[in-house]
């Protein structure tokens, strides 16, 4: 079923993985994903690494493993900064041949000593471009913290505004700790009378240096429940786990009564992560 049309029937449970890093073969992806066999998310997301040099092959390929060999929706993460209009042109292309009407039209980050192509400042004109371009589903990212970025939240807010202006009709959240900051979030939205289904990114963090990773790369609040926590089981890489997954979980419970459009998992690759959530909430979305 088309994803758009998904969120008036059910509570969205959608993964996102990445392609393997460059020294690894595709095939690696592909049996991490047949090893979640037996689970059935509502799409899985493929990201696509920022930066002139990335190729988008591995972004597409495992995208259309998924919709034809597992029979799941995808979507292909498309980040604009270094890409130009007739390099987007041919992506579109490449994904209307191979069925795969859904992209998450992102920004990116810039890569330290490369220039940006120029053609797209900010996700809303790719957002835009597309549109233009046939009929895709368009997802934008949302941040419950406000983005990095951003002055303040209200600034942040409405450039939400704009890319949803500009054709986005989905978004999923950057991860958070906290539910607090995704239901402010979702108040802020309802002001700006944006209307749009929005999942929650849920990120399961199941090993030390992920901790320090999250906190430093996305500014994502580290609540003091969670310190705890991981203070508690510092230096037991079993217990970590359990307790990063038992975290996520929790979030879940909470958002899931609190009527949540969606939520995505950021499954890092992990068919143990992604089974053991999903089987822990599936009967409560
Ligand atoms: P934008 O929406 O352009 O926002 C960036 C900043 O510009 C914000 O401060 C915003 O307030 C401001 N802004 C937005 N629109 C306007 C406007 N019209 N006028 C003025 N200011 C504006 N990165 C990758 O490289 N590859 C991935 O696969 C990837 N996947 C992601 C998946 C999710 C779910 C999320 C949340 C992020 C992902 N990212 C990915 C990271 C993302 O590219 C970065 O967070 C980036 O810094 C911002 O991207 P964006 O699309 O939110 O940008």
């Amino acid at each position: 079923m088309a994803i758009e049309s998904l969120f008036a029937e059910k509570t969205v449970f959608s993964f996102e993985i990445f392609p393997p890093k460059r020294e690894a073969p595709i095939s690696t992806v592909y049996q991490m994903l047949r090893e979640m066999k037996g689970i059935s998310p509502d799409f899985i997301s493929v990201t696509y690494g920022a930066g002139g040099s990335v190729q988008s092959r591995a972004t597409l390929e495992i995208c259309e493993f998924i919709r034809a060999d597992l029979g799941i929706e995808s979507v292909a993460h498309m980040p604009a900064l270094y890409l130009t209009k007739s390099g987007v042109e041919r992506l579109l292309e490449i994904l209307k041949d191979k069925g795969i009407r859904n992209i998450l039209a992102l920004r990116g980050d810039r890569a330290e000593g490369e220039e940006p192509a120029g053609d797209f400042t900010h996700a809303s004109d790719l957002a835009a471009f597309i549109r233009r371009r046939g009929d895709f589903h368009i997802i934008g990212a949302a941040y419950p913290e406000g983005h990095q970025e951003s002055e303040n939240i209200v600034e942040d807010t409405l450039n939400l505004r704009k890319k949803v202006d500009a054709g986005v009709s989905h978004l999923i959240t950057q991860l958070f700790f906290d539910n607090d900051y995704f239901y402010r979030l979702r108040e802020r939205l309802d002001l700006a009378g944006i209307h749009v289904p929005v999942e929650a990114g849920i990120m399961p963090v199941t090993n030390e240096k992920q901790i320090k990773r999250m906190a430093t790369l996305c500014g994502a609040t580290l609540p003091k429940k969670f310190l705890d926590m991981m203070d508690r089981y510092a230096g037991n890489p079993l217990a970590i786990r359990d307790a990063g997954l038992a975290y996520a979980i929790d979030q879940i419970v909470d958002l899931a009564a609190h009527d949540v459009d969606g939520i995505h998992l950021y499954t890092m690759n992990n068919p143990y992560i992604a089974k053991t959530i999903y089987n822990a909430v599936v009967n409560l979305l």
